[in-house]
């Protein structure tokens, strides 16, 4: 039994979650063995239980929020090592040398774009393997738990804030407070932006206060593009959430040269281009970010205190902790933690 993981795997698209057993897997050249504590159930995790990649092979382990420990080294990687901590974000690698990879624009790689959990076996499991091009290192202060969901929803925020465009001082706006928008509050916050929190109801609003907003707006209740422009216009909406109409209720809070920066995976929105050419505006998205987004991410919250609200399910129950998830009712990410 030594030599075997537990794993759960999709077995087809649409099919269920199954736990099996398998051999633990040697590395490869440039990859490592990792021996996960902690993984974050993400919504789009979904693509792969409901086969909306393309190309995804099948039996797969989800699972692109993963904090582990170094186990085993292939050939010719010399920058980890075994006992090291390291964590795995949606960026599993790209080749290095495409010309886009060589313009730094390593999301856009034309060769080898790898997504853990799609490309490979991710961390719905006991051990992975992972190209070590994808490793962020993690900072000894962070639990494995609380580091997890900063591996997606955390760098993703935190990525897409950072190169905004907004300065210390703008007004940002976060819109929705779920999974995303509870962690964006928090690093517009550190980041020294005057932050306002919106979101439907009421209820939300001492939520919002807690994690940083000085400003909040419930949109149900207020015409959030109005409200926005009474604080002087946003310099940057981060818009959080997966409805369009709710996008485009927004953009007309956006300042002058302002950014409606989204994160929130939605077909389609509608945008007024006059509401854009009048005010040198934009609608711009940003893809999370790849291994050492991860680390200044991780770093980042450590050095600020910046953590997600987490439930945590051990990794026997991960279909409950993905019904959870998809929900939409957990507050605020799912983890699952390895031999709790
Ligand atoms: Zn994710
Ligand atoms: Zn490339």
């Amino acid at each position: 039994m030594a030599n075997k993981m537990k794993v759960v795997q999709v077995t087809n698209a649409g099919g269920p979650f199954q736990i099996v057993e398998r051999p633990i897997p040697e590395p490869p050249a440039d990859w490592v063995r990792i021996k996960v504590q902690a993984c974050g159930v993400c919504h789009s995790d979904s693509v792969v239980k409901e086969g909306l990649f393309p190309g995804i092979q099948y039996p797969r382990v989800p699972g692109h929020e993963v904090i582990g420990v170094v186990d085993a080294v292939g050939q010719g990687v010399t920058q980890f090592k075994p006992g090291q901590r390291v964590g795995v974000g949606w960026h599993g690698g790209n080749c290095g040398h495409c010309d886009n990879c060589r313009r730094g624009d390593f999301f856009a790689c034309t060769v080898d774009l790898k997504v853990t959990g799609i490309s490979f076996d991710g961390g719905y499991g006991e051990y992975m393997i992972a190209p070590s091009i994808a490793l962020a290192r993690v900072p000894d202060e962070l639990a494995s738990v609380d580091g997890a969901p900063l591996m997606c929803a955390g760098i993703t925020t935190f990525n897409a804030l950072r190169n905004s465009g907004a300065r210390a001082g703008d007004l940002v706006a976060i819109l929705g407070l779920g999974g995303l928008g509870h962690l964006g509050v928090q690093y517009a916050r550190k980041m020294g932006f005057k932050v306002v929190g919106i979101a439907r109801g009421k209820d939300k609003e001492p939520l919002a206060r807690e994690l940083g907003a000085y400003h909040y707006i419930d949109s149900q209740a207020q015409d959030p593009a109005a409200e926005l422009q009474k604080l002087g216009g946003a310099r940057v909406i981060l818009a959080t959430v997966t409805a369009g109409d709710a996008m485009s209720a927004v953009q007309g809070g956006l300042g002058p040269n302002g950014t409606l920066m989204t994160i929130g995976a939605v077909q389609s929105m509608e945008i007024s281009p006059l509401g854009l050419l009048l005010g040198n505006r934009q609608v711009k998205g940003w893809y999370s970010g790849n291994a050492v987004d991860s680390q200044d991410t991780l770093a980042f919250s450590v050095m600020t205190g910046v953590r997600s609200m987490n439930e945590v399910y051990p990794l026997e129950r991960a279909a409950e902790a993905y019904d959870r998830m998809m929900s939409g009712k957990a507050r605020f990410r799912v983890v699952l933690k390895m031999g709790a």
